[in-house]
């Protein structure tokens, strides 16, 4: 029996020197360009990012995420967790280390799933972070229920037919292909009846009508696109994964995606913390520091209990990943920290936001933007609500009804059984009869 949580040294430099170089440099770019982490960067961009996602490689943190295979370091998920704790703090980490959300979880299902051919052309350059992608799935009249999605592809000879709407399709606008999943057959059972398709941004037929913008971007130029296809005409090669396969692709994807967001949310929740305690040092009322006042101590308890749990559970369930190599056994702590990583982040913002005051509500700190990235992990890969349900019908199977009309646990019956067992009393009638 091992229990430790001590890091191996050679991997504790690795963390501090990505914790040294995020916060002094790649903090620097969060506030020049926030807002342009999956934009094409220009050439001035270019000339700044692209010596400092170098300096990544040189120290083997690229793309940590994915195993020797792809060119990662195979470092598996919980030294990954510690990682992306760090990572999570800044609006470019994840970009700088080429592992960010959408195009880690594209990556793994192209990876998983594609052609070699399908591979050289998406896979490779995604890799490289030469380019970003777009997950296009959401229905705007479907949400959360893939039984309702209406997105058509139908074959035509040698090609596939693609039309219908989507929705809260992020970074579309940027994206150099999509990965759409749409219904090939409507007859089949929900799990059977869609397949996924990987089409390059160039292909006729699709019209971005929207990009819509959340809380935290500028608006009316946001990142969440309304898509119509129309007619968008794909080789049969274009398929990704079996006909009928959409469903297994797409959990294949979010399994991996939702522990990342987690083991980001876990960074971003302690920024806020170390924010919070800065502010209370600094800032005095009525003769007295914040930190000061019990009130104030509570907030900055709370927030640091809420996070320790919150981590532990995210380091257990990559430790559970690691040991089993299987998102589907590991699927109820998967729902559970998917679950805990909107209202850590959303209490723990909260709280900082109120002790920083006024200047809390404000673009000039980040805390709004965390705040709101709280809200949006609430439903990005699936409403809370419905890991819930996942997390509670996982654990119903551990569990059997009551052996009879009293609980198990009823202390009357307990008693009678005790006292036939150690005292020789007359056996109590049994507990179906009770
Ligand atoms: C920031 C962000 C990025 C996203 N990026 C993408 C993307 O790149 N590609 C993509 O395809 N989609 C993306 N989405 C869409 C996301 O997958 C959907 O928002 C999500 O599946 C829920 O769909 P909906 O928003 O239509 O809500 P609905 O399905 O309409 O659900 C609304 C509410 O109803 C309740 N509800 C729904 N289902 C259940 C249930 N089974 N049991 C109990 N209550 C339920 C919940 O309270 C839920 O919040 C993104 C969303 C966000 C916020």
């Amino acid at each position: 029996m091992s229990w430790d949580f001590t890091v191996e040294p050679e991997f504790q430099e690795q963390l501090d020197w990505a914790d040294e170089f995020v916060t002094g440099t790649v903090y620097k770019l969060d506030v020049l360009w926030p807002h342009d982490t999956y934009r094409p960067l220009t050439r001035r961009q270019r000339d700044v990012v692209d010596p400092l996602k170098q300096e990544v490689r040189k120290r083997g943190l690229w793309a940590c995420h994915l195993g020797p295979e792809l060119g990662g370091p195979g470092y598996g998920q919980l030294r990954l967790a510690l990682l992306n704790e760090i990572l999570g703090k800044s609006i470019w980490g994840p970009r700088i280390f080429g592992s960010q959300a959408p195009d880690t979880g594209n990556a793994e299902i192209i990876a998983h799933y594609g052609t070699p051919e399908q591979k050289q052309r998406y896979l490779e350059p995604l890799l490289e972070g030469d380019i970003v992608s777009c997950f296009s799935m959401t229905e705007p009249q479907g949400g959360a229920d893939p039984g309702v999605f209406t997105t058509r592809a139908v074959r035509d000879g040698g090609e596939w037919v693609i039309n219908g709407e989507k929705f809260f399709s992020s970074n579309a606008r940027w994206a150099s292909f999509f990965i759409i999943m749409a219904v090939t057959n409507p007859g089949a059972t929900v799990s059977t009846r869609m397949s996924m398709f990987l089409v390059s941004a160039e292909t006729a037929g699709i019209e971005i009508e929207r990009n819509l913008a959340h809380l935290g971007e500028p608006a009316d130029d946001g990142t969440e696109a309304l898509i119509r296809y129309t007619d968008v005409r794909v080789p049969a090669s274009a398929m990704l994964g079996d006909e009928g396969g959409a469903f297994g692709v797409a959990q294949t994807r979010l399994g991996g995606g939702r522990v990342h967001h987690a083991m980001r949310a876990v960074g971003s929740a302690q920024r806020c913390l170390d924010m919070m305690a800065e502010r209370a040092l600094s800032r005095t009322t009525k003769g007295e520091l914040l930190a000061r006042k019990q009130a104030v101590q509570n907030m900055i308890a709370d927030s640091y209990l809420e996070i320790q749990q919150f981590r532990l559970l995210v380091m257990y369930t990559a430790w559970q990943i690691d040991k089993y190599q299987d998102y589907q056994r590991v699927r109820k702590d998967i729902a559970a920290i998917k679950v805990q990583t909107p209202r850590v982040l959303e209490a723990v913002a909260r709280r900082a936001i109120q002790i920083h005051g006024a200047l809390g509500t404000t673009y000039d700190l980040p805390l709004t933007r965390i705040y709101a990235s709280g809200m949006m992990l609430a439903l990005a890969d699936g409403p809370t609500e419905v890991h819930q349900t996942t997390i509670a019908r996982q654990l119903l199977h551990g569990y059997a009804p009551a052996p009879g009309m009293w609980p198990t646990e009823h202390i009357p019956t307990r008693r009678a059984e005790a006292e036939a067992v150690l005292l020789g009393a007359p056996a109590p009638a049994g507990r179906d009869q009770d």
